[in-house]
């Protein structure tokens, strides 16, 4: 509360540059020289790390560093130089939260580090092929070889590592398809991916098999691991607690709720925005990167599939 102002504009900074389009990744990389990665130290073994993209997660110890996501490609040399400043163990495993290029974009550096990659099936999947997206009417060319998860699960995987804990379950259908979220037991810490925006109305990649649905059920699944000591390492933003996240999810089941009676009635787009859906919102959520507005044109399309329970 000190700095709202930096804090403003560095959540635009990490958010408006999130590089899962070709030209987000282009002015990222452009810009990538005056990025500082900032660290937050959460407790001996574990640290969050803020720099360009998604928020980063490691955790260190004699048995190596589990780093969850790696922003862009030309930030990889300062990541791993703020790693070695909190441990001077070698990097074994990075886990992707999913397949967007502001959290997957150094995996081929980290791998050249000998990392083993991990992800969800459906992040090899979509990093394997040539994504569009329709929202943005952006193409994002596939990923090379070396930048792919080797290792892939499908529903939930847990390591033992450094005296940790760490249980990595999939919420189906949320931000995007293929979504990890990463929960460290004994620390009490979870990494949320995007499923949880912090301060921002969040992005749902419906392109990407994401809806709003699924993103409010992976919600729920963070509130049954968590209690009122839980941090949280949201996709971005910043550092949360419990709090925090119940007023995301207030927000995203009252407008699911408006988005629903909306569809009831028939009522296209330019008609639900006339009702003002968000505006209680706005002032919390809507500054830093999407609008209310905008936010809601994403949602208001691509949830009908995974709203009808009924269909598959
Ligand atoms: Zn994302």
């Amino acid at each position: 509360m000190t700095q709202p102002t930096r804090q403003a504009a560095r959540l635009a900074l990490a958010v408006c540059l999130a590089g899962w389009t070709l030209a987000a990744q282009s002015r990222a990389q452009d810009s990538s020289d005056e990025v500082i990665i900032e660290r937050t130290t959460l407790t001996d073994h574990l640290a969050m790390l803020e720099g360009q993209g998604g928020n980063l997660g490691v955790c260190a110890g004699d048995e190596g560093i589990f780093l969850i996501d790696d922003q862009y490609a030309p930030l990889s040399e300062k990541i791993l130089a703020s790693i070695a400043e909190f441990s001077d163990q070698p990097l074994r495993f990075v886990l992707n939260t999913h397949w967007h290029g502001d959290h997957t974009g150094g995996n081929e550096n980290m791998a050249a580090r000998g990392a083993v990659i991990v992800a969800q099936s459906n992040v090899r999947r979509r990093m394997s092929t040539e994504q569009v997206s329709e929202i943005w009417d952006r193409t994002t060319p596939a990923a090379s070889t070396a930048a792919l998860p080797i290792v892939t699960f499908e529903s939930e995987v847990t390591f033992h590592l450094n005296g940790q804990t760490i249980e990595v379950f999939h919420p189906p259908h949320a931000h995007t398809d293929g979504d990890a979220i990463v929960r460290f037991v004994e620390a009490n810490v979870i990494h949320t991916g995007d499923v949880f925006f912090n301060g921002l109305y969040p992005f749902v990649d419906s392109d990407s098999g994401g809806s709003l649905t699924g993103v409010l059920s992976a919600v729920d699944m963070l509130l049954e691991r968590s209690n009122a000591q839980t941090r949280f390492i949201p996709g971005h933003g910043p550092l949360a607690d419990l709090q925090d996240l119940q007023n995301y999810r207030d927000m995203l089941a009252t407008v699911s709720e408006r988005i629903a009676e909306a569809k009831q009635k028939g009522m296209d787009l330019a008609a639900f925005l006339e009702t003002n859906p968000t505006e209680e919102f706005d002032e919390k959520w809507g500054q830093a990167w999407l609008s209310g507005e905008k936010f809601m044109e994403i949602v208001y399309a691509g949830d009908a599939p995974q709203a009808d329970h009924h269909g598959h």
